[in-house]
């Protein structure tokens, strides 16, 4: 008998657990994160207008865009692998001059 009622505290407690993960992941998702698919909203900042045009927000002088950490990260990254691209291309350019 005692250990039926101990199996039954316990799933009532891991039910409550799941109803608190839950709320606090419905709140992740309400982010103003230009990146639209966006599931994090942690650290919001402005968004530097390469991060916006990596993900196709169109600019608007009224409208402050802002980006969470993650989603400007990820900008950042592929901003590196851009700038690295052309400046292998001017280099390349350089050389065959
Ligand atoms: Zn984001």
């Amino acid at each position: 008998m005692a250990q039926a009622q101990s199996a039954e505290i316990i799933e009532l407690m891991s039910d409550e657990d799941e109803k608190k993960t839950r709320k606090t992941k419905s709140k992740g998702y309400n982010s103003n994160c230009v990146n639209f698919k966006c599931r994090s909203g942690i650290n919001m900042k402005v968004a530097p207008s390469f991060a916006c045009a990596f993900y196709g927000v169109s600019l608007e002088k009224k409208k402050k865009r802002i980006i969470c950490k993650e989603c400007f990260n990820a900008a950042l990254q592929h901003q590196k692998v851009i700038f690295v691209l052309i400046f292998v291309t001017l280099i390349k350019n350089k050389t065959k001059n």
